[in-house]
């Protein structure tokens, strides 16, 4: 695998010229394969781009509250003696 540098270019194929067309500016993940803007799903079909979405979270490395354990999530179970 190479670094966390990894150059992207665009994997649509151009079937009239018989290759890919491995543009590697502005080139982003589609669902379909990395895409240069010329050849988004979007651009494809004569279709504006969607706008930017908001990303994710600022804190979306922190869990939220609700997942941070507490010490009685962190105890130790003991096991409950047998009545019968
Ligand atoms: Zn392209």
């Amino acid at each position: 695998m190479s670094g966390p540098e990894q150059v992207r270019d665009c994997t649509h194929w151009i079937g009239a010229e018989s290759r890919h067309c491995k543009e590697a500016d502005g080139v982003r993940l589609f669902i379909v394969g990395d895409r240069c803007p010329a050849h988004t799903p979007n651009a494809l079909r004569g279709l504006p781009e969607a706008p930017p979405g908001p990303g994710a979270p600022r804190d979306w490395a922190t869990p939220p509250a609700h997942r941070i354990p507490t010490d009685r999530d962190r105890r130790h179970l003991t096991p409950v003696p047998k009545t019968s």
